[in-house]
């Protein structure tokens, strides 16, 4: 039946034109505990004193103004973000063949990335195309690839649950039985919900699998710096795939060894084979954007491209990136020893192994309600803690839930 939108509504139970709009899970419960950001170990939020630093310098600074920035983002900011993920002896950026897009966080990142790919990859929106993620991921991964319009979306074995370790004969079968061309989304540093990282031989052998099979690489590092408090330590994987002559995508996001969860910064790398590639995606992405948020904002790009494009700026940034993530390591160091030392049963070298924010602890589900309910300490159901909600205050009473919730 055919009803005008401006027609009274047809019954006292259609008074609203949305009054049919199921209404969704909360995202922000999930978030609070998904999402969590970065805390001193005083609990508290932390704004990077670099950061104040240069936020002082830009609200002085009376040459700037409040323009659009081109739809592509601040030059400067996305070459200094594929800089550092590249390196800046990058044969890739010597050849002139690396792009960037500034996108809205690592979010908006993958999702412009995943919105080029459904349009332009492997034939014109191909919505078919099987993209892969890692099981288990970030949650918002398949959530991004749907909403950019594939149909496909699979996961490939990432958790051994067995020996608390990555997956890895998993992972290459799962690489070795894609039909050819697949997305292949990969946690570049610090997976996240499990900690767990392949090591470099490991990626090496990821990459000669993803080649062999012409799979796409779309990579995620939501976490340089953060995970082992040494930038080109966390890209290791990024710059290896590089050296190998792959094409890819790298969403970035400065969320986190930023400190700039709200300000939106991201910045969608692409690395093709030669500039003229990388001209066509980038006027794509142009188009894109063009209708999604027509011009990125300002504020996290500059305080992001003035960072990391002055030497001294860059150097108290390394320093400030370090500081969060020693503070990470110093608290699993703390919980592995206690535990220990309570002779709680089990292995627990894995917390000290895992590296990043999350740790996945192996509690099952019964021990992590035991932990909420009785003990009112919050993980995922997966058993998944966020290393920055342990603070030395709290250290040593999570420690002896955990030993009470196992024994
Ligand atoms: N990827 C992963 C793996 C993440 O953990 C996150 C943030 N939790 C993101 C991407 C998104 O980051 P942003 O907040 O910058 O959108």
């Amino acid at each position: 039946v055919c009803r005008h939108p401006r027609d009274p509504p047809r019954s006292p139970a259609m008074a609203s034109l949305f009054a049919d709009v199921p209404m969704a899970a909360p995202v922000v419960v999930f978030k609070l505990s998904a999402d969590f950001p970065y805390r001193t170990d005083e609990g508290q939020p932390w704004v990077l004193p670099v950061v104040r630093k240069v936020e002082a310098q830009i609200s002085n600074d009376l040459t700037l103004n409040h323009e659009y920035l081109p739809i592509l983002g601040l030059p400067d900011f996305t070459q200094a973000a594929s800089a550092i993920v590249l390196s800046k002896d990058s044969a890739a950026i010597a050849d002139n063949r690396v792009g960037g897009v500034q996108c809205l966080g690592g979010t908006g990142a993958l999702r412009i990335g995943a919105e080029f790919l459904r349009r332009w990859y492997n034939g014109n929106n191909n919505k078919a195309t099987p993209v892969y993620v890692s099981s288990p991921t970030w949650g918002n991964h398949n959530g991004v690839f749907g909403g950019a319009g594939f149909t496909d979306i699979r996961s490939y074995k990432y958790w051994d649950k067995c020996t608390r370790g990555l997956h890895m004969k998993g992972m290459l079968k799962d690489m070795e039985d894609a039909p050819e061309f697949s997305i292949f989304v990969l946690h570049a540093c610090a997976h996240n919900p499990t900690g767990t990282d392949p090591t470099h031989e490991q990626w090496m052998e990821i990459a000669k699998v993803m080649k062999k099979r012409h799979l796409f690489p779309f990579f995620d590092i939501a976490y340089q710096g953060f995970a082992s408090g040494d930038l080109d330590k966390d890209a290791w994987a990024v710059r290896y795939f590089v050296d190998q002559g792959f094409e890819f995508f790298c969403a970035q996001s400065f969320s986190k060894n930023f400190g700039l969860y709200n300000e939106r910064v991201g910045n969608l790398t692409i690395v093709s084979k030669d500039h003229d590639n990388v001209m066509k995606v980038r006027s794509q992405m142009e188009v894109i954007i063009r209708t999604i948020w027509s011009n990125p904002p300002t504020q996290g790009a500059r305080i992001v491209a003035k960072t990391l494009n002055d030497p001294q700026l860059f150097a108290e940034w390394k320093e400030n990136v370090k500081t969060m993530a020693d503070r990470v390591l110093l608290m699993r160091d703390e919980l592995r020893k206690r535990l220990e030392k309570l002779g709680t049963p089990g292995t627990w070298n894995h917390i000290t192994e895992q590296i990043g924010m999350f740790s996945f602890t192996g509690l099952n589900e019964a021990q992590v309600e035991y932990m909420i309910k009785t003990k009112h300490i919050y993980l995922m159901a997966n058993g998944r803690i966020n290393m920055c909600g342990l603070t030395t205050k709290t250290l040593d009473y999570v420690a002896t839930s955990i030993h009470e919730a196992v024994t």
